[in-house]
């Protein structure tokens, strides 16, 4: 099949033309790449064209593609059967490796990110006894109903701030609040604080680019929703085993934690974590339910183990380090281009806003120049740099990625911010 053939059929199959929304390409316009298989750092679509990836398949990749220890465990795994619906060796072998870099206490796996925060978020409700739940503009929690409300990631790329088909009672239940602001938060919680489970926040925002949080808001996060009985959900889905081996660090006071991505090694997988007697809420030990056919699947627990075998501290030394100097590369870039563009980074995730100072909420991202990103974006993938196709969206560095990967983005990059700059 050629890459046109796979689109055109693509567009009568799936709403969109894709099977998740920032795929179709519909911010940065022009046809999405379709991509048959990866190898390492790169990418190639159906046409045997190579990228130079920065996906990274939106944050699970961090080894690259296709590392052979993960194939390897994974084809094992399939060797010796998939579905056993049955409690199994290899979930066991995982959680202790999470819980021995993380501190969590008890875990539940799950089979994607959305699954995680939904079930957080109902044992906060049972915990508690109370039904209002608070985010952040801006912030993605997947796509479950109550979590849909101003939501990042794709909801943000299209411009939508909420989705049709949540009624306006469960959307009613969830506050949105202004990121990086303190004050919103003493506010909400001195008028509603009674009425509040918890308190939910990706530990790094990343899902409108990224947004550096204040340590004053962080504080803030970790004290005020505890003095009023409410919980503090830390969303680590992408952040867990992304910036060191273990949690993010960020909020180490949090109530519950959600992992993904990472943790399944490129399958699919969730995890809720966290205090011991709030796990102990979940069915069949406490009265909250949750359930799953293809839940802690072998082969998503062998690509874990052997994503984290791999994750030392020395991986993330040296993932930093490339990262870096892909962020130095860039910032030069921009400076030379007098681009009004910046860079953020933390480890090996990194943002390229157009605008000329980072962001610190949803409010100041969303002035972003999008056309200009998009005629970026374009201009990097017709030179064979594959980088997520919103403004919105994060770009990922992995293991896989060397110098010459590094030095071959920041030169298309150079090229395609002066591309990129209305003329
Ligand atoms: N939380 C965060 C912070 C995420 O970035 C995502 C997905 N990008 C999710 C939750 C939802 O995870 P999933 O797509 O696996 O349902």
């Amino acid at each position: 099949m050629t890459n046109q053939s796979i689109r055109e059929a693509a567009a009568g199959l799936f709403p969109g033309g894709v099977n998740s929304p920032v795929r179709s390409y519909r911010s940065v316009g022009g046809d999405p790449v379709p991509i048959a298989r990866g190898q390492g750092p790169f990418v190639f679509d159906a046409e045997e064209n190579r990228y130079i990836d920065f996906v990274g398949g939106f944050g699970p990749a961090i080894l690259g593609h296709a590392h052979p220890a993960v194939t390897a465990a994974i084809s094992l795994a399939a060797a010796e059967g998939l579905a056993f619906g049955a409690l199994g060796p290899r979930e066991v072998a995982l959680a202790e490796s999470i819980r021995e870099a993380t501190g969590l206490e008890r875990l539940r796996f799950l089979n994607s990110g959305t699954e995680a925060t939904m079930t957080a978020i109902r044992i906060a409700r049972a915990a508690t006894g109370r039904d209002l739940i608070v985010k952040f503009d801006g912030c993605y929690h997947g796509h479950s109903d109550g979590l849909l409300v101003k939501a990042g990631s794709g909801v943000a790329t299209l411009g939508m701030s909420d989705s049709a088909g949540v009624p306006q009672a469960v959307a009613g239940l969830t506050a949105v609040l202004p990121y990086n602001d303190p004050a919103a938060l003493m506010r909400w919680f001195d008028a509603r604080g009674a009425e509040t489970a918890a308190v939910i926040v990706e530990s790094i925002p990343a899902n409108v680019g990224i947004l550096a949080p204040d340590p004053e808001f962080l504080e803030t996060l970790q004290s005020l929703p505890r003095a009023h009985g409410a919980l503090l959900i830390a969303d680590e889905i992408i952040t867990g085993f992304r910036l060191r081996r273990g949690l993010s660090g960020v909020l180490p006071a949090a109530d519950l934690v959600t992992l993904g991505k990472i943790i399944g090694g490129g399958l699919p997988v969730g995890a809720v974590g966290g205090r011991a007697d709030l796990l102990g809420l979940l069915a069949p030990e406490g009265p909250v339910y949750q359930a799953g056919t293809f839940s802690a699947n072998p082969a998503v627990m062998a690509a874990g183990l052997a994503t984290l075998e791999a994750l030392t501290p020395a991986a993330y030394q040296r993932l930093d380090q490339v990262a870096r100097h892909l962020e130095n590369g860039l910032q030069a870039a921009v400076k030379r281009a007098g681009a009004p563009a910046s860079v953020v980074r933390f480890g090996s995730m990194l943002s390229l806003f157009f605008r000329p100072a980072p962001p610190r909420d949803y409010a100041e991202a969303r002035e972003a120049d999008t056309a200009a990103f998009a005629r970026f974006h374009r201009a990097m993938r017709q030179r064979g740099i594959l980088i997520p196709p919103s403004q919105f969206e994060t770009w990922f560095v992995s293991l896989a990625h060397n110098e010459p990967e590094i030095d071959a983005a920041v030169r298309a990059a150079a090229e395609a911010l002066r591309e990129a700059l209305p003329a």
